[in-house]
């Protein structure tokens, strides 16, 4: 089934074109192919040479429509090649873009460099662009996100144990993480770290610094890639041991670190909805493809009340999720307080997703869950997105301070705003 994408009557000119373009590519171009596009990473058994080396040439010849049609990295401004797209604009092609699995990375938006493209924007030196953004965006690096150890709570980013020390003009720093994604392939990461005085009490303020490290920096030892799900994964685990790299490596404020690490999810919190909204817009397809022509006890699925009972709850929860989602966006780019909203929809929209996936397997019985459908990863991914960038208890106990902080200061909650 194809993506159905009209013109939104309340979105300007060029989204809307945007949109329809994202569309086209993915409907004529990735979901025909999309097994074979992805056929040696998902199915081991089949991963011959003939196989990869057919899944790479539709790779560059979907990226090649995609940098014809001007839609190649949504993500960066219009001087690293981006699209220069506002903020909303990239929140309305995302949901369309996740319609079809693995799309982004076809359209330059590669996890978690996409994310470190945006921070090294923000916060990079010129110098730092040169050697790090540019190759990044070209392709011809990858690189990781290194914050989450083992023995600190991740939920808890200010107990981080990993320090970094200044020993003349170079940093040293010591630690132990895990879950660096794309932590094999990485030429560099940039790694969070304890600064200024790392004898200070664990929830300190101000403490934090994100350091550039290349990968091939003597210390830096890559123990494994964690297996997630019961697969190998490049999910890493890290030690890094008397690591030395320039000072000029921290990258923005020295003690900014933290507040980097919110710029990073704040804005991608609301554009990981906008997938989940994308994928489970494809689960709806899929359900009620197989509902109206699966025929089990003497009449097609769709006739049955059970069956019936999930498209309806389906669409409720997509609906409620998508909305909850646009109006927190809507928020952010007025200028509003958005941390319940934030916070919200980093809860609501993957419970959501993993209803509405839940019950398209259900729907599809065995083939739910088998690799022919993309509905096992995604619901996976569900599952994984209440853990990562924040649970949900994290979330949710940060909503009711801000609420309750509200009503004790005299006012009330204006759900119109
Ligand atoms: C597939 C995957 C990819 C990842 N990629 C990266 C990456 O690239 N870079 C990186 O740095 N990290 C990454 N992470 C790590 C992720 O960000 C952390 O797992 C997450 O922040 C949670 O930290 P934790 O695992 O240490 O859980 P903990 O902090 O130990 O929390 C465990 C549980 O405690 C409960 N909890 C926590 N606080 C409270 C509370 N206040 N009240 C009640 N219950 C609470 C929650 O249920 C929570 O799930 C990734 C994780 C996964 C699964």
């Amino acid at each position: 089934m194809a993506i159905n994408v009209k013109p939104v009557p309340t979105l300007d000119e060029r989204i809307n074109d945007i949109r329809a373009a994202t569309a086209e590519v993915i409907n004529d171009h990735i979901l025909p192919n999309e097994n074979r596009i992805w056929a040696a990473r998902w199915d081991s058994a089949n991963s011959s040479p003939d196989v990869h080396k057919e899944a790479s040439a539709l790779r560059r010849d979907i990226q090649q429509r995609v940098k014809k049609a001007g839609l190649w990295a949504p993500h960066l401004p219009e001087e690293y090649g981006g699209m220069g797209l506002s903020f909303m604009q990239q929140a309305y092609m995302n949901e369309v873009l996740a319609y079809s699995v693995g799309a982004s990375a076809l359209f330059g938006v590669v996890a978690p460099n996409s994310g470190n493209q945006k921070i090294l924007v923000k916060y990079g030196t010129d110098e730092q662009k040169k050697r790090w953004l540019e190759p990044l965006v070209a392709g011809e690096m990858q690189s990781g996100f290194s914050m989450t150890e083992p023995d600190t709570p991740g939920s808890d980013p200010r107990s981080l144990k990993t320090t970094a020390r200044k020993d003349g003009n170079e940093w040293v720093i010591n630690g132990h993480k895990w879950f660096t994604s794309n932590g094999k392939r990485a030429d560099f990461l940039i790694v969070m770290c304890r600064t200024e005085d790392p004898e200070a009490p664990a929830d300190a303020d101000g403490k934090m610094t994100q350091i550039i490290v290349p990968t091939t920096t003597s210390g830096v030892n890559i123990v494994r890639g964690v297996p997630v799900w019961g697969r190998d994964s490049d999910h890493c685990e890290i030690i890094y041991d008397n690591v030395r790299v320039p000072l000029s490596n921290a990258l923005g404020r020295e003690g900014s670190g933290h507040q980097a690490a919110q710029d990073r999810l704040g804005a991608g919190r609301v554009f990981h909805c906008m997938n989940s909204i994308g994928a489970m817009w494809r689960s709806f397809d899929l359900m009620n493809e197989r509902a109206m022509t699966r025929e089990v006890h003497g009449g097609p699925l769709e006739e049955k009340q059970f069956i019936q009972g999930f498209i309806a709850e389906s669409y409720m929860d997509i609906q409620a999720a998508r909305l909850m989602t646009i109006h927190c966006a809507e928020k952010m780019e007025a200028g509003g307080d958005p941390r319940v909203d934030i916070s919200a929809i980093k809860v609501f929209v993957p419970e959501a997703m993993h209803r509405v996936v839940d019950r398209a397997i259900q729907v599809w019985g065995a083939a739910g869950v088998s690799g022919d459908l993309p509905l096992a990863g995604y619901y996976q991914g569900a599952r994984t997105l209440r853990i990562a960038d924040g649970p949900d208890e994290v979330h949710k106990v940060l909503m009711a301070k801000l609420i309750l902080r509200r009503y004790h200061a005299g006012e009330t909650w204006d759900f119109g705003n």
